[in-house]
């Protein structure tokens, strides 16, 4: 059931990436990401959940997390950050996905902060095997984010995921290695580095949703689902 739950949220994220072009507006998006969840016989799990009143969260530039979506068209050269999740059959999956809007030449600073966050979060996913902690994860992600100077925005986490969009275990994206909760075959976890280029602290706008660096910096969140196997792990969130 997570299974077809993550391979419906991963097309559904690349559907939206290529249509994210210059002129396209956040709400277009999230109208055309409903209506792919619909299709599918899917339902939009943030739609109502404490009140979010919107299918993806759509995060541009400074904006870290959360961010509802609106009708100020992306720029060219916008990095932007989309987070959804989609239940299926009673099964949740949760999945973001970083790129750049337009042509990607045009933002060296965010194409640089793209990529350490998809080598933090490989990083993090090598380390989700049976037997290993949640601090092992962790301790992944922070080296790799603190290698490349850029700040952990840490009361930002991940998580298990499942009947719910937020289970236990906590997924923090620092730690010590061998602390925690240890990983067991059957555990699905989703693991969402969010990391930003000047600072880890944040502040909430006035909407109470959307998050921003409080220096006004770059900020990224990429996030995969994870099965974790008797041998491995499974990302149960790649697109087809
Ligand atoms: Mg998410
Ligand atoms: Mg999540």
């Amino acid at each position: 059931m997570m299974r077809k739950s993550g391979k419906i949220l991963a097309n559904l994220l690349q559907e939206l990436k290529r249509t994210a072009k210059p002129g396209v507006t956040p709400r277009q998006l999230d109208t055309l990401a409903k209506k792919i969840c619909e299709d599918n016989g899917a339902i939009p799990t943030f739609l109502g959940y404490h009140g979010f009143p919107a299918t993806i969260c759509a995060s541009i530039n400074n904006e870290v997390v959360h961010t509802i979506p609106g009708d100020k068209p992306l720029e060219n050269g916008d990095l932007l950050s989309i987070d959804c999740g989609v239940t299926w059959s009673g099964l949740i999956t949760d999945s973001a996905i970083s790129f750049i809007v337009g042509d990607a030449s045009n933002n060296p600073a965010a194409e640089k902060l793209i990529r350490v966050a998809q080598q933090a979060l490989a990083a993090g996913i090598a380390e989700a095997v049976p037997g290993n902690s949640v601090g092992d994860i962790g301790n992944a992600i922070q080296t790799v984010v603190h290698n490349n100077g850029y700040h952990i925005i840490r009361e930002l986490t991940g998580h298990g995921v499942g009947r719910k969009l937020h289970e236990e275990p906590m997924i923090n994206n620092f730690g010590k290695r061998g602390t925690g909760p240890t990983l067991k075959p059957g555990m699905t976890i989703a693991i969402e580095p969010i990391i930003a280029v000047g600072t880890r602290k944040t502040r909430t706008l006035s909407d109470n949703w959307t998050i921003v660096t409080e220096d006004d910096s770059l900020a990224i969140q990429v996030e995969h689902t994870v099965l974790i196997t008797p041998t491995g792990n499974e990302i149960l969130t790649l697109s087809s």
